[in-house]
C-alpha cells in the first residue's frame, strides 16, 4: 500500500474519534473507500506522485470537519439529558465546585484530623443546660469564677471569639496546650489577633483540661453544685466531639437516607446499583456543601448549641437530603429498566370521555427501543414493573439511539 494512502487512513482513523459512536465504523469505511477511489482516479489520469500526494492529504484533512459536522448534527440535547450518566455528572460537578471553593474540603479534613493539641481527649467545653429541648446556655463570668473555686481536677480558661479576634484569659494557651501564635485556627474559625478577655462582657466560652482521669459525669456533678447565681446543670462536651459533630451527623444521616432509599426502590441489581450510586453521589454533594458552607463556619466557638445550631442547621440538611432522595426515587421510576435512559415520546391513548371502557393512558417509550410503558394519564412517566412491555430486537432500528445498549 502506498505510504500516502496509509497516512490518509491513519488520519481518517483519528478523525473518526470525532464522529458519534453509533456512526463511527460506517463513516470510516466510507472515507477509506473514497481515499482508495481518489488514489485510483489520480493514478489512472497519470497525475504526478507529488500532486497525487498533495490532493489525497488535502482530501483526508477534510475528514476532520466532516466528522465534527456529523457529531453536531447527531447531537440531541434531550437524549443527552436523559442519559444515566447525566445524573452522575451533576453531583460530581457540584462536588468539584465545593472542592475548589472550600480549599479541598478544608472543614471535612479538619474534622477528620481533630485538634492538633497534646492530649486533646482531655479537653472539654463547658456550658449550662437551658432546660429547653437540649438548648445550652453560654456560661457567664460568675459561672467561671464559681467553677474555679470548686474544682482542682480541671484547669479552666475563658475565651470569646469576636470576628477574627480571640479574647482569652491569661492561662488559655496553657490549658489548650499550645504556644500562642497567629494566624491560628480555633474550632473551624480563623484567628488573626489574640487579646485579653474582659470578663465583664457577659457570656464567655469555658475551656477545661482534665488534670486527672476523672469521668465527665462526675465533673459535671461537682461543678453543678458550685454556688453560682445562674441555675441549670453543668454540661461538658469533648472538644474533639464538638469539632467532629457535623461530620458524624452528616455521615449518619446520609447512611440512613441510603438505607431507606434502597429499601424503597425494589429494582433489578443493575438498576439498583445505578440508583445507589446516583443517590450516594447526590447526597455526598449535599453533605459536603452543608459541612463546608453551612455547618463548618457556624460551629459555635464556645461549643454551646443555640437554636440555630441545634435545630435550624440540622433541619436544613435533613430537608435537603429528603428532597434529594425523593427526587432520586421519582427519577428512577421514569427510566428504562434495561438501559436506564429516561423514557420519552409520550403518546396519549384512550379517551377522556370513556373512563371505564377506554380509560386515558400515556404510553412512553425507551429511546433505545427496549420497550414501552403504559401509565394512567395523570401520572405520566411512572414505571410499574407490571406495565412494562418488552420489545424484541427488530424495533431498535426504528429509534435514533438504537445502537447503544
Ligand atoms: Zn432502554
Amino acid at each position: 500500500m502506498p505510504i500516502v494512502v496509509s497516512l490518509c487512513r491513519y488520519a481518517i482513523r483519528v478523525a473518526s474519534l470525532l464522529a458519534p459512536t453509533g456512526f463511527r465504523a460506517e463513516w470510516a469505511r466510507d472515507w477509506n473507500t473514497e481515499i482508495w477511489h481518489g488514489y485510483a482516479s489520480l493514478a489512472g489520469r497519470g497525475a504526478s506522485r507529488s500532486k497525487a500526494r498533495r490532493k489525497l492529504l488535502c482530501f483526508a484533512a477534510g475528514a476532520f470537519s466532516d466528522a465534527a459536522d456529523l457529531r453536531r448534527s447527531a447531537f440531541n440535547p434531550e437524549a443527552a439529558l436523559g442519559r444515566p450518566a447525566f445524573c452522575l455528572a451533576v453531583p460530581l460537578l457540584v462536588l468539584s465546585v465545593v472542592f475548589l471553593a472550600s480549599h479541598g474540603f478544608r472543614n471535612c479534613r479538619e474534622m477528620i484530623a481533630g485538634t492538633a493539641v497534646p492530649q486533646a481527649q482531655n479537653l472539654v467545653l463547658l456550658s449550662r443546660s437551658a432546660r429547653v429541648m437540649g438548648i445550652e446556655a453560654v456560661p457567664t463570668e460568675e459561672d467561671l469564677r464559681a467553677w474555679l473555686r470548686v474544682d482542682r481536677q480541671v484547669a479552666l480558661a475563658g475565651f470569646e471569639l469576636k470576628g477574627n479576634e480571640l479574647h482569652v484569659t491569661a492561662n488559655f494557651y496553657d490549658v489548650l496546650g499550645v504556644t500562642p501564635h497567629v494566624p491560628f485556627r480555633f474550632a473551624g474559625h480563623e484567628v488573626e489577633a489574640i487579646k485579653p478577655l474582659d470578663l465583664k462582657t457577659g457570656g464567655v466560652g469555658v475551656l477545661g483540661r482534665l488534670r486527672s482521669p476523672i469521668a465527665r459525669e462526675q465533673l459535671e456533678a461537682e461543678l453543678s453544685n458550685a454556688p453560682s447565681p445562674n441555675g441549670g446543670a453543668v454540661l461538658t462536651k469533648s472538644v474533639e466531639g464538638v469539632i467532629r459533630e457535623p461530620l458524624i451527623f452528616t455521615l449518619s444521616t446520609v447512611l440512613l437516607s441510603l438505607v431507606v432509599g434502597m429499601a424503597l426502590v425494589r429494582e433489578m441489581p443493575r438498576a439498583a446499583a445505578f440508583f445507589f450510586v446516583k443517590t450516594a453521589l447526590a447526597q455526598a454533594a449535599i453533605g459536603a456543601a452543608w459541612i463546608e458552607c453551612v455547618a463548618g463556619p457556624s460551629i459555635p466557638p464556645t461549643g454551646v448549641n443555640g437554636v440555630t445550631t441545634a435545630f435550624l442547621m440540622p433541619g436544613l440538611l435533613i430537608a435537603a437530603l429528603a428532597l434529594s432522595l425523593g427526587y432520586s426515587l421519582h427519577d428512577q421510576k421514569r427510566r428504562c429498566p434495561v438501559c436506564l435512559h429516561l423514557l420519552t415520546l409520550p403518546v396519549l391513548i384512550g379517551s377522556r370521555s370513556s373512563i371505564i371502557l377506554d380509560r386515558p393512558q400515556v404510553e412512553v417509550l425507551c429511546p433505545n427501543g427496549h420497550g414501552s410503558l403504559l401509565v394512567p394519564e395523570p401520572v405520566v412517566h411512572r414505571r410499574d414493573p407490571a406495565a412494562w412491555l418488552v420489545w424484541n430486537e427488530s424495533w431498535k432500528s426504528c429509534f435514533t439511539l438504537g445502537g447503544s445498549k
